[in-house]
């Protein structure tokens, strides 16, 4: 296998290779070997605002066979500014090195910094449909949460990317999302100014908006109204299409003729606010009531909360093909804002 050949294209997201565990040495027998450091370059937009920073921290690894020691996490800006960080990984300073023919454990000396997780190598294992574009451990930030319901984000984003994703990280082409919307009205209530109306609301604030309207975009969402059909439920996200390693390409959202009294506009906005949530790929639900993407009945809330932006944000900024349910969540305490 060649690792550059991993290179997903549109990556909105991704780590570049400087030295990771690749098999350079045996190209025909891809056996990995015991390192002493490993090191990419992550392009991402998550930064300080996010929670991602300069740092050095320690950790320890152990793995099956019985091998354990310490290492050190260091990440750094690359240049220029704003386009990522630098990880590196360094087994160097404290003897051993694992070997990465064997998945290893990572747990961070702090575990109100870091979340612990398992690893493995890209090259000791098969690759699932949508691979991992970097052979290096990607570290997850213990992240706090406003909601009552959850312990940290990540709990959230695992729980609002089971469904469908089964937490592998997957991204749109690009941003801002296209979204057709066309003409859409039942008598009082004008969908399509619902629909853009919701695109609004989750672009509020937003660096680079989510979603932008465009009605000969070939992906991306698209309204499909039924104006003779009452649905049930009022409103579903459906994914319709894929590209060659399985990645959505197209979204639509079903609506009918539900919404058809002038008191039901804000429902209908609420609704598509909802849709757009699982259109940002988050395809499951939350158990916080005050949450759009609540997952009890009709969204209560008209904006999306700060978790469910910060879980959206974080899905699109980690690299693609991450697997979240190798990572563990907080089970001492509650994620703190901690250095
Ligand atoms: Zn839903």
């Amino acid at each position: 296998m060649n690792w550059k050949n991993l290179a997903v294209p549109f990556l909105a997201a991704g780590l570049t290779l400087l030295a990771g565990c690749s098999p350079e040495e045996d190209p025909v027998n891809p056996e990995v070997h015991s390192i002493p450091s490993l090191a990419a370059d992550w392009i991402t937009d998550l930064g300080p605002a996010q929670g991602v920073h300069e740092g050095r921290w320690e950790w320890t690894w152990n793995s099956p066979d019985s091998l354990s020691g310490q290492v050190f996490l260091e990440i750094s800006a690359i240049s220029p500014p704003n386009q990522g960080w630098k990880v590196v990984w360094d087994f160097q300073d404290k003897g051993t090195a694992p070997n990465l023919n064997y998945p290893i454990y990572l747990e961070p000396r702090d575990l109100s910094v870091w979340h612990a997780f398992h690893w493995t190598c890209p090259f000791a294992k098969p690759q699932g449909p949508i691979p991992m574009a970097l052979p290096v451990p990607v570290p997850m930030r213990c992240l706090p949460v406003q909601s009552p319901d959850y312990g940290c984000l990540l709990e959230l984003l695992q729980d609002l990317t089971t469904p469908y994703f089964d937490q592998i990280v997957t991204h749109w082409p690009s941003f801002p999302v296209p979204v057709r919307i066309g003409a859409a009205s039942n008598g009082p209530v004008d969908l399509a100014e619902c629909l853009t109306e919701a695109l609004t609301i989750w672009n509020d604030d937003e660096a680079i908006p989510w979603f932008k309207a465009e009605q000969d975009a070939s992906w991306g969402v698209q309204l499909i109204h039924f104006p003779e059909r009452n649905l049930n439920p009022s409103m579903a996200a459906k994914i319709t299409r894929l590209d060659s390693i399985g990645r959505p390409m197209r979204v639509q959202i079903l609506t009918g003729n539900n919404f058809h009294d002038p008191g039901d506009r804000p429902y209908a906005v609420r609704g598509f606010v909802h849709e757009l949530g699982h259109a940002l790929f988050l395809w499951g639900h939350s158990q916080d009531m005050f949450h759009c993407l609540w997952r009890r009945g009709p969204p209560l809330v008209s904006v999306p909360s700060q978790d469910e932006r910060k879980a959206a944000r974080w899905w699109h900024g980690l690299p693609e093909g991450l697997d979240l349910s190798n990572y563990q969540v907080c089970q001492i305490t509650r994620c703190v804002n901690a250095p």
